[in-house]
C-alpha cells in the first residue's frame, strides 16, 4: 500500500494515469490532503464514491493522532504526543512567537546518535518518520491550534540527515505551491554534524537554514559528549558549513549549549569564536536543560557566565543569542516527554 500524503503531485499523476485516472484527481487529491489537511478519503467531498474504493485498493492515508497535550501556563507552547502506526510515539511542540506559530516536529522516534545530554539518544533509534507522517506532525498542529504554522523546525527528537531522504521529500512538499506551500525559509534543519551529509545537502540547493549542534569549541570537549564528534572532526564539519553558506547565501546557526564545567568557560567562548571568525553564522546560546545522563548529569551554566560566553564571542565579531526558553513547566525539552511517557506504559 502506498501512502498518498507522502507523495509528490507528480508521481501521483503518474501511478493515476497508470491506473487509468484522471490526471486532475491528482491536483484535487494532492489539494485535499496537503492544503485543506484532510485526514481520510471521507473528507474529500468532490471525489466520487467508485474513485475512493478504487484508491483504497492499493492506496492508502497514513493515519496519526495526538495522544496527549500539555499547554505551559508560562508562555502557552503546547507539547503534543502523537501516535502513528506501529505504535510509534513521538513529541511536538507548538511555539507561538510574535511572527507567528513554530512547529518542532520529530524526524525520527528516538536516536541513534546517542549525545550524552539528549533525552531522546536514550532508548536509541525505533524508526525513521516517513515524509507523510512529518507532514502529518504539523498539520495535526495545525488543526489543533486553528491557524496556520508559519515556521517548522526540524529540532524535534532524531537526527534529519540520518533520514536524509524522507526529510528532503518533506521539505519539498510543505514546500509545493500546489500544497501548504511553506517557504524554505521559514524552514530550519538542525542536525549534530553528520559532515557529508551536509555536503549532500548542499547539492539539493534548497533554501531552507541550516542549524549545527556544535556544544563545543574543540574535538577533545566535543567528544566527551557526542559521540558524532569520534567520526566527524570539527575542523571538516566547520569546513562544510562554510562551504554550505558560501554555496547557498544562507547564514549557518550554529546551537551551543552551556553546560556547567564542560564548555562554558570563558576559554572555550574565546576557542569558539577564533574557530567561526570567517564563516557566515550566527551562534545561538541554549541555556542547558538538566538532563541525567547514564553516568553524569548535565547542569546548566549560571546566568553570569552564559552572558559572559556571549559578549566574549561577540566581541570577536560573532553574532550571537542566547535563546529564549520556552515551555520548560511542561517538559517541552528535547524527548523528555516521549522517554517519560515510554517509561510509565513499559
Ligand atoms: N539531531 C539534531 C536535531 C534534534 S536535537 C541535532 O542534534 O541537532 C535539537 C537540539 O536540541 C540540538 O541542538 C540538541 O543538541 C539540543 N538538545 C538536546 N538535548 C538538550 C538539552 N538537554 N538541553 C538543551 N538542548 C538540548
Amino acid at each position: 500500500m502506498i501512502d498518498l500524503r507522502g507523495l509528490y503531485i507528480e508521481e501521483m499523476e503518474e501511478l493515476f494515469k497508470e491506473r487509468g485516472i484522471p490526471r486532475f484527481r491528482a491536483a484535487q487529491i494532492f489539494g485535499w490532503l496537503n492544503k485543506n489537511l484532510a485526514e481520510s478519503f471521507d473528507d474529500m467531498k468532490n471525489i466520487p464514491k467508485k474513485l475512493k474504493e478504487q484508491l483504497s485498493a492499493e492506496f492508502y492515508i497514513s493515519e496519526g493522532k495526538i495522544i496527549r497535550k500539555l499547554v505551559s501556563s508560562a508562555d502557552n507552547t503546547c507539547k503534543y504526543l502523537f501516535e502513528f502506526e506501529n505504535n510509534t510515539i513521538i513529541e511536538g511542540v507548538l511555539m507561538k512567537y510574535g511572527y507567528g506559530y513554530a512547529a518542532c516536529i520529530s524526524t525520527q522516534a528516538g536516536c541513534n546518535m546517542g549525545c550524552k545530554f539528549c533525552a531522546s539518544a536514550i532508548g536509541g533509534k525505533d524508526r525513521n518518520m516517513t515524509a507523510g507522517e512529518l507532514l502529518n506532525e504539523v498539520y495535526l498542529m495545525e488543526r489543533d491550534c486553528g491557524e496556520r504554522i508559519g515556521h517548522v523546525v526540524l529540532m524535534g527528537s532524531g537526527e534529519p540527515l540520518d533520514n536524509f531522504d524522507e526529510v528532503i521529500r518533506f521539505i519539498r512538499l510543505i514546500n509545493s505551491e500546489k500544497g501548504y506551500n511553506l517557504s524554505q525559509r521559514r524552514i530550519t534543519l538542525s542536525t549534530c554534524g553528520i559532515t557529508d551529509k551536509i555536503y549532500e545537502l548542499m547539492e539539493e540547493k534548497l533554501q531552507i537554514t541550516l542549524a549545527v549542534s556544535l556544544h563545543a569549541p574543540n574535538d577533545d570537549i566535543r567528544k566527551r559528549t557526542m559521540p558524532v564528534a569520534k567520526k566527524y572532526p570539527m575542523k571538516e564539519l566547520v569546513d562544510a558549513c562554510g562551504a554550505y553558506a558560501e554555496e547557498t547565501g544562507r547564514r549557518v546557526t550554529f546551537e551551543y549549549a552551556l553546560i556547567k564545567g564542560i564548555n562554558d568557560s570563558p576559554q572555550c567562548a574565546g576557542e569558539l569564536g577564533e574557530r567561526l571568525k570567517n564563516i557566515l553564522c550566527h551562534v545561538n546560546l541554549i541555556p542547558v536543560n538538566d538532563v541525567k545522563g547514564k553516568d553524569e548529569v548535565f547542569t546548566r551554566s549560571s546566568d553570569r557566565d552564559i552572558k559572559d560566553f556571549c559578549a566574549i564571542l561577540r566581541s570577536k565579531g560573532i553574532e550571537t543569542t542566547i535563546r529564549r526558553e520556552l515551555g520548560s513547566d511542561i517538559n517541552a525539552a528535547c524527548g523528555q516527554l516521549r522517554k517519560g511517557y515510554i517509561e510509565d506504559n513499559a
